[in-house]
């Protein structure tokens, strides 16, 4: 018989796995404690257990780990981790620090199936999906190779090597990496509700970000409410939209807005939307279509992130000038919407918006 990984099962799934195991249901509560705040990584670490019961445990079971398989730093800072799984497919994940944060980019599939044209994880293809707990072991993982640069200074041997400084070395999570979230929906609620309920993570500090499958985000709204999303419009013309991202010959321009428009009836009013803009020079970043974008989300609480576009070889797209950028974003503020421009970083080890590709070889 081949053995159960613990990190796999929900919570649900592991109290059963007790159940059958003949142990009391309290042992469920402590293995879940063992694995998401300790973050140990195999059923002997869990010293809490006598060795007979681990022993016991381990001869039906065991903890999967993501195996780091390289990690570079950006000049400015950022981190790229690629993950290798227990299938042997590649992902990667990005750290980006800031003044007052330290956001983790995670990946939800691996590769992505939507072919947007000026994006390099579009262009690998698509492998798979990713598991729930393959979602939120990119989080467990980036914490423990945090925490190994600063060690706890107090505690035995065996607790300084389990003990993380936990969420403090991430704040925020996007789900921004390799994939599109809204195609893989069951296993994001469920990673979501493990990144929240298990990690600790308030959802005020979680966004998912989708190229626009328009009936998921209603779903997504029910299932897991108050999680901020983010919406790569890209484009304010559907010809435009059509060129740059396949999905909106399914999901065009106003289909996806209307969709925008009643999820929001779900929410509270301080929850805002994020429109996110990727600049292309010469193909959206007119004026006019700063002025189009103002009327679009018109009756829509939003906040609009410009990202200038980050160039990969064989791309056919460049980055517009500083100056556009700033224009842009002058007629976006006088119509009265939230603008940011957002430089994405690590561009130099290939870790940008975009980037991912997790080539390894
Ligand atoms: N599939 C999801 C999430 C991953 S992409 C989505 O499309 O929203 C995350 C963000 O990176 C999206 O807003 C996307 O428009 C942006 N992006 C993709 N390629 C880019 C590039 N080359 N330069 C800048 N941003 C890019
Ligand atoms: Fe997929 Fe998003 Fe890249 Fe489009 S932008 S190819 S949806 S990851």
């Amino acid at each position: 018989m081949s053995k159960i990984n613990l990190k796999a099962l929900s919570k649900d799934a592991l109290g059963k796995f007790v159940k059958e195991q003949e142990l009391p249901t309290y042992r469920a509560k402590q293995i879940l404690h063992w694995i998401y705040e300790k973050k140990v990584e195999s059923v002997k670490d869990i010293t809490e257990l006598s060795k007979e019961l681990r022993e016991k445990l381990s001869d039906a079971a065991y903890i999967s780990n993501l195996k780091l398989l390289n990690r570079q730093t950006s000049s400015d800072g950022a981190e790229k981790f690629l993950f290798g799984l227990e299938d042997g497919e590649s992902i990667e994940s990005v750290l980006i620090p800031d003044e007052d944060r330290q956001t983790l980019c995670i990946s939800s599939q691996v590769g992505c199936t939507m072919g947007c044209g000026f994006c390099l994880t579009g262009s690998m293809g698509f492998k798979k999906n990713l598991w729930a707990y393959e979602i939120a072991d990119q989080i467990i993982a980036v914490m423990k190779v945090k925490s190994e640069k600063f060690p706890p200074r107090t505690g035995s041997p065996e607790e300084k090597k389990v003990k993380s400084d936990g969420i403090k070395n991430i704040t925020n999570i996007v789900f921004m990496g390799m994939g599109e979230p809204l195609l893989n929906l069951d296993e994001v609620v469920e990673a979501l509700k493990r990144i929240t309920e298990l990690l600790g993570f308030s959802k005020r500090r979680i966004t998912l970000s989708t190229c626009g499958i328009a009936p998921a985000i209603a779903e997504l709204y029910k299932k897991a409410p108050h999680v901020n999303l983010a919406i790569s419009l890209n484009a304010t013309t559907d010809d435009v939209r059509n060129r740059l991202m396949p999905v909106n010959r399914k999901y065009p321009i106003r289909v996806l807005l209307d969709a925008c428009r009643k999820a929001k009836l779900l929410l509270s009013l301080r929850d805002r939307i994020t429109f996110e803009y990727v600049m292309i020079d010469g193909v959206n970043d007119s004026l006019a279509d700063a002025k189009r974008l103002v009327t679009l989300l018109r009756g829509i609480p939003s906040k609009v992130n410009l990202i200038p576009f980050n160039p990969f070889a064989g791309s056919k797209f460049k980055r517009p000038s500083d100056e556009r950028v700033l224009a842009f974003q002058e007629i976006l503020i006088g119509g009265k919407i939230f603008t940011f421009i957002r430089k994405s970083k690590g561009q130099d080890i290939l870790a940008a918006c975009g980037q991912l590709k997790a080539a390894y070889k």
